[in-house]
């Protein structure tokens, strides 16, 4: 799905109408396209099916309530930066709102600037991250299904093939080190031993192409 380069899509899910306005109009003018949501329902299926850059989120909402939008939001796997909106001085529905997937939080009465500083440094920590689908040449990848497609075909990768491939279509062009790959699969292999990573590089040559990664010697690799 392609966002378009300039318009920021937002999801604002806020049932009180000044604040909504305020926000909207607030935030156009930084660039972003803000689509509303007046409720938890019509707030959580709008999240679910479309693509957002970035959502902020109400807590207290009707019919379904933030926490609970924010939750199956996660649960779905989207994986869409939200900012929540609190009620001044509850501490704690700041501390459930971050242990629901929350990436941070803005207190009620706002400034527009300190919001829109917020959504740009959240989206700038997942940059990359904000369209699930990444393109490098003929290959496509969708970060959200798990899903690689080479020249249109779909290829059958293991989990820890799609996490190096994601790696490296985030930092084309770049030379990543052998290091830098084993603290990256790491995490997931507690069994990793040093020929670990080039195992996965010539699985991932054989299933995607065999030019599709460069070693350069010395350093690393590079998807060129
Ligand atoms: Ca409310």
């Amino acid at each position: 799905m392609d966002l378009g380069r300039f318009a920021i899509r937002i999801l604002l899910v806020e049932d009180d109408d000044d604040i909504a306005g305020r926000l909207a109009t607030g935030l156009r003018p930084a660039g972003f396209v803000v689509d509303r949501a007046k409720n938890g329902e019509d707030g959580y299926a709008m999240g679910a099916h479309d693509q957002f850059d970035a959502a902020i989120l109400d807590l207290g909402l009707p019919q379904m309530q933030g926490l609970t939008v924010l939750r199956k939001w996660r649960a779905d796997k989207r994986d869409m930066p939200v900012l929540i909106l609190t009620a001044h001085g509850t501490w704690t529905e700041k501390v459930e709102g971050l242990n629901a997937g929350a990436d941070d939080y803005i207190t009620k009465p706002f400034h527009i600037p300190e919001v829109v500083a917020r959504l740009r440094a959240l989206m700038r920590r997942k940059s990359g991250a904000a369209s699930p689908v990444l393109t490098h040449k003929d290959i496509n990848l969708d970060t959200v299904a798990g899903k690689a497609t080479v020249g249109g075909k779909e290829v059958e990768l293991t989990a820890s093939e799609l996490r190096m491939l994601t790696y490296f279509m985030h930092r084309p062009g770049r030379v990543i080190s052998q290091s830098e790959l084993m603290e990256h699969l790491y995490a997931l292999e507690a069994s990793a031993e040093s020929n670990t990573i080039e195992v996965y590089i010539s699985r991932l040559r054989r299933k995607l192409g065999r030019n599709v990664i460069t070693t350069v010697r010395g350093l690393g690799y590079r998807m060129d």
